[in-house]
């Protein structure tokens, strides 16, 4: 097994207790910090305040080297300051989960790490992480590709395998599954000093407030702070609490045209129109750029079975979809000129739980992103939106019974 010999799982608190203090976070000191060329390959370098467990591995398609920390403070480093490798031709670094932090240098071919190195030092305790990455053959750069088995890194333990529960008729209290797109090392859009993750966190946190409030639901939000989820686990999270349906919030920058106001999307093979298309791209990009494994993830939604509750799940996100366009016209809350679209988004693909993606607005929209900073106008999209669920919900009900006779 090639990769045991270099992914490095390193627990250091017993080696160095006593050494220094390790109270607050491992800081990143970008004087001494860098990912250069070297003969043959390149190295990353990395100084950090004090020593933190770790590991490291490559991904492939692109390739990508990618180095998982204990959480540590990035502040004042930027990722092309410290990248100064044309081998490296990407960079990015952030929250990944939970306590953990994470870095993905992506690659122009296959390198694999030939040393990987952590040395601290005594007097200051603070630590010098160095890796070696060498050149390697294609195929020996594929087999030794992927992140390395820890149980429960990704994935809640028992997130898929939960039973399907029967479909509701407006008895239970409705289980909402609030997905606040982006997080952590994906910023998802930015523009005029504002990310589209922390609003999407903001607003999924005030639109959770406002439907319990309005009783009779139960909300989960896939995350509930600055850190990175996986499309899969957003999905699996879904599954797990037996979520009657999933929203998951965006608002992102699209370059082409003057895009703005909401626009509903629900799933599709074939994307409606083409910057459609290029959205769920990106999203479904996302998880590759932050350094997640896709490969075969795919296979879990081509199966048949899957496809059968597809088509009872699907003309009920179609119709969860209208109640919102509906719903927010009546609040006067801007639409998109073409306000109902469809495309391949990843996190829209579990087969039994209805699921759509609100774009709120475009941040690359002066407009949208004033009203999206802007307390009272999120507060009427919120009401808009629990008046659309509770819509939903009655319609639903009602299909349910025709279903059954
Ligand atoms: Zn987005």
């Amino acid at each position: 097994m090639i990769r045991a010999l270099w992914v490095a799982v390193i627990c250091l608190w017993g080696s160095l207790a006593g050494a220094q203090d390790f109270s607050g976070l491992a800081r990143v000191l970008p004087e001494q910090s860098g990912v250069e060329d070297r003969r043959g390959g390149l190295s990353v370098d990395l100084a950090l305040s004090q020593g933190v467990p770790y590991r490291v591995f490559t991904l492939t398609d692109p390739a990508r080297f990618v180095m998982d920390f204990r959480e540590v403070d990035w502040q004042g480093v930027e990722a092309a300051a410290l990248d100064r490798s044309d081998r490296a031709v990407g960079l990015r670094m952030g929250g990944f989960r939970p306590g953990w932090s994470r870095m993905v240098v992506d690659l122009d071919g296959p390198y694999l790490p030939k040393t990987v190195d952590l040395r601290v030092t005594p007097e200051t305790g603070q630590a010098a992480l160095e890796v070696v990455l060498r050149s390697a053959g294609s195929e020996e750069f594929a087999a030794a590709a992927g992140a390395p088995d820890l149980p429960g890194w990704d994935l809640p333990s028992d997130g898929l395998r939960a039973e399907r529960r029967p479909r509701q008729r407006g008895e239970d209290p409705l289980v909402v599954v609030l997905d606040p797109g982006h997080g952590g090392i994906d910023p998802g859009a930015q523009a005029d000093g504002v990310a589209e993750k922390d609003l999407m966190l903001r607003f999924g946190r005030e639109l959770k407030e406002v439907l319990l409030r309005a009783g009779g639901m139960d909300v989960v939000l896939t995350r509930r702070d600055d850190n990175f989820v996986s499309l899969e686990r957003r999905v699996a999270i879904a599954h797990q609490v037996q979520a009657d349906l999933f929203l998951s919030l965006h608002a992102d920058s699209l370059s082409a045209g003057r895009a703005h106001g909401a626009t509903v999307y629900t799933l599709s093979d074939s994307a409606s129109d083409e910057a459609s298309r290029a959205l769920a791209q990106r999203h479904n990009r996302a998880d590759m750029l932050a350094g997640v494994d896709l490969r075969g993830s795919d296979d879990v939604v081509a199966d048949v079975l899957m496809d059968l509750a597809r088509m009872e799940t699907q003309p009920r996100a179609e119709r969860l979809a209208k109640a919102v366009r509906l719903s927010l016209a009546d609040h006067d809350l801007p639409l998109n000129s073409r306000p109902m679209r469809h495309a391949g988004f990843s996190v829209l693909k579990s087969p039994d739980i209805p699921s759509i993606l609100l774009e709120l607005g475009f941040l690359s929209s002066k407009r949208d992103r004033a009203n999206l900073r802007d307390a009272e106008w999120r507060a009427r999209m919120a009401v808009a939106l629990r008046d659309a669920l509770a819509a939903w919900r009655r319609a639903d009900a009602a299909t349910a019974d025709l279903v059954r006779q």
